[in-house]
């Protein structure tokens, strides 16, 4: 059977949502070309069904094609460690690193504030992002209950491969370290983006990162105390920038990365480093 080159080159976002009663539990991302959209329907489902220990009651993988002509292409932000002695030296290094990228201190405060509080209503979990002005601070996403949710976003194959290969040479080999790579790459390609801020809400992850055009994606080792449950990010942008439009670029708009960038060693922190 003859393919035309147009199908042979598509590609599908594959996304899945695993949840129990409504409560969102698990999320994944994918853009494969077609020869892989089995595999990768098979392995989202079976982490859909492993979150939260097992907890999810609906697997959901929605599988569409994508407009070629609407692909976008990128490379991934450079990755570095800091290792802190506790999560209030994390935060600490989180603010400067914010400061750097040109968000006002106290907005940056403001922020990790926020997150440490639950973004949500009443302190819950938001299942997207926080959109923050960089100057002063004001919350720009439409609806503050779920927030922005940054979508259709892979590496190709080849970057995947070789990428893996590197993650697991720097013991950064844990998907979420992946997954939330490609996220920030395609939120630091946003135009108008300022940096993001991220740490987990599983209470056993404390690991969280600061990413920004400058200095790439940064892991700082503690951003929240073991066994709390919130967590959350923020994406940070200029003043006046379109919200409609990073809307719809952030969920929308599918981002492939064709190659990764540094991947460096983990350095302890001292507090007189930016
Ligand atoms: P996680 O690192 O997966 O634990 O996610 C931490 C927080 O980031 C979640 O509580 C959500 O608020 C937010 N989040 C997760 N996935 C996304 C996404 N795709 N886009 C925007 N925000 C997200």
């Amino acid at each position: 059977m003859i393919i035309s080159s147009a199908m042979e080159n598509s590609f599908y976002s594959i996304r899945m949502r695993a949840s129990s009663r409504e409560k969102h539990l698990s999320g994944g991302e994918r853009l494969v070309p077609r020869n892989e959209i089995s595999a990768v329907v098979a392995a989202l489902t079976e982490q859909g069904l492993l979150a939260a220990d097992g907890q999810a009651d609906v697997v959901q993988c929605r599988v569409e094609r994508i407009a070629t002509a609407t692909l976008r292409y990128g490379v991934l932000p450079d990755v570095s460690t800091r290792a802190v002695r506790n999560d209030h030296e994390g935060r600490l290094l989180a603010v400067r690193l914010l400061e750097r990228a040109g968000v006002a201190a106290q907005v940056a405060q403001g922020a990790i504030q926020l997150l440490a509080d639950g973004p949500g209503p009443g302190g819950t979990v938001m299942r997207g992002a926080v959109i923050m002005d960089a100057r002063n601070g004001q919350r720009l996403e439409p609806d503050p209950n779920r927030g922005v949710r940054a979508s259709r976003m892979d590496v190709t194959p080849d970057c995947r491969f070789k990428l893996t290969r590197l993650l697991q040479e720097h013991d950064l080999g844990h998907r979420r370290v992946g997954e939330a790579l490609v996220l920030a790459g395609k939120v630091l390609s946003a135009s108008g983006l300022v940096a993001e801020l991220c740490w987990s809400d599983d209470p056993n992850y404390t690991t969280g990162y600061v990413a920004a055009p400058a200095f790439g994606y940064r892991r700082i080792s503690a951003l929240k105390p073991s066994g709390d449950p919130r967590g959350g990010r923020v994406f940070f942008v200029e003043s006046g920038t379109s919200i409609a439009d990073l809307v719809v670029y952030l969920e929308e708009t599918p981002v492939l990365f064709v190659d990764h960038g540094t991947i460096s060693p983990a350095q302890q922190w001292e507090s007189d480093d930016a």
